[in-house]
């Protein structure tokens, strides 16, 4: 099977590898028809972690299931899932509350070295009635994909941050979790939704979804709208030493930091003492990815919950290098790349 790898910083290479056997009794062996490009993708893109070994890439997928093992109850050959970019063992209390993150053996992502990549043709998932979902109708490719990681990690990035209804909420960064989790802010009750990139296309694109786009810094912005007080809840969807300074500084006494940027592996210098004065809650989360599909899947259904517009740019498979290549360069035109094998 063809699969997407990194030997190195900037060396992407679409591979030709063995396809993947069963993972197990209970697990399965999804044929990929479509995946995407995280940002969290790009840390290896750019050197901020170390490869050994060439790494296949990818944690984004869906696709039809091709091989099942008997354990499996919950899906059968030729159904179309969803992945879970987070795995569990599906079997342990943690996992029983439908976060991966809980696992007792620990939870694992697919496209960093344990597990195989999602963006190649065929993906074996362990544990499959957990890190699978059949696909309901009515859901778009787009939809489904954006529900294995950016949509589940951009609605678990608002419910984390406290936001009161009619509250104040700063965005950092306008990529597809920026995105969603400035959706999910607006439709969880803020009244203002500040969304704040660099990138002058990225800002003018979120004008129609409601929300209010502003250049850094978040605090010069915030301070602005705010009269100086902060707002109620800044999410950070970037996660660097600059954007969660920014966003600590930002946020009100008593506020919320939500975080779900993925930092890089260098120390982070935290404002201990302003953080402890001002109150602050700080919240780190990796998506409880299964646990937000009961909520997610009948909003998107019913349109209460919109995603449209996130996916800008559709590419096969055999273009990885210059689809990498166009999301590192963080530009107004593709936001998020939707590649098929
Ligand atoms: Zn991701
Ligand atoms: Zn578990």
């Amino acid at each position: 099977m063809r699969s997407v790898v990194i030997d190195g910083p900037g060396s992407i290479r679409v591979d030709t590898r063995p396809d993947p056997v069963l993972p197990g009794a209970d697990g399965a062996v999804v044929a990929v028809t479509a995946t995407a490009i995280c940002g969290s993708d790009l840390h290896f893109y750019e050197g901020d972690y170390p490869i050994a070994d060439p790494v296949p890439l990818g944690h984004e997928a869906i696709g039809t299931v091709v091989e099942t093992g008997p354990e499996v109850a919950s899906v059968r050959v030729g159904d179309r899932v969803m992945v879970s970019s987070v795995a569990g063992c599906g079997h342990c209390g943690g996992c029983a509350t439908r976060d991966p993150i809980r696992c007792h053996s620990g939870p694992l992502i697919f496209g960093s070295g344990a597990l195989g990549g999602a963006q190649s043709e065929l993906l074996a998932v362990p544990g499959a009635d957990f890190q699978l979902a059949r696909i309901p109708d009515g859901l778009s490719d787009e939809e489904a994909l954006l529900l294995t990681d950016n949509l589940a990690t951009g609605w678990a990035a608002a419910l984390r941050a406290d936001i009161p209804v009619g509250g104040t909420v700063a965005v950092i960064g306008l990529g597809a979790v920026g995105l969603c989790a400035a959706r999910s802010a607006l439709f969880l009750g803020a009244a203002t939704v500040l969304g704040i990139d660099p990138v002058a296309q990225r800002r003018d694109r979120v004008v129609a979804m409601g929300i209010t786009p502003a250049e850094p810094s978040a605090t010069t912005a915030v301070m602005e709208l705010t009269g100086g007080r902060g707002v109620d809840a800044v999410i950070d969807a970037v996660g660097s030493d600059v954007t969660m300074s920014d966003a600590l500084t930002a946020v009100r006494a008593g506020g919320t930091v939500s975080v779900v940027g993925v930092h890089d592996l260098q120390p982070f210098p935290f404002p201990a003492l302003p953080a402890l004065v001002r109150s602050i809650t700080l919240r780190m989360t990796t998506a409880p990815v299964q646990q937000t599909w009961p909520q997610l899947i009948p909003l998107l259904q019913s349109g209460r919950l919109s995603v449209d517009g996130i996916f800008t740019t559709e590419m096969p498979l055999d273009a990885a290098a210059d689809a990498y290549r166009a999301v590192a360069a963080r530009s107004g035109d593709v936001v998020k790349v939707l590649l098929t094998p």
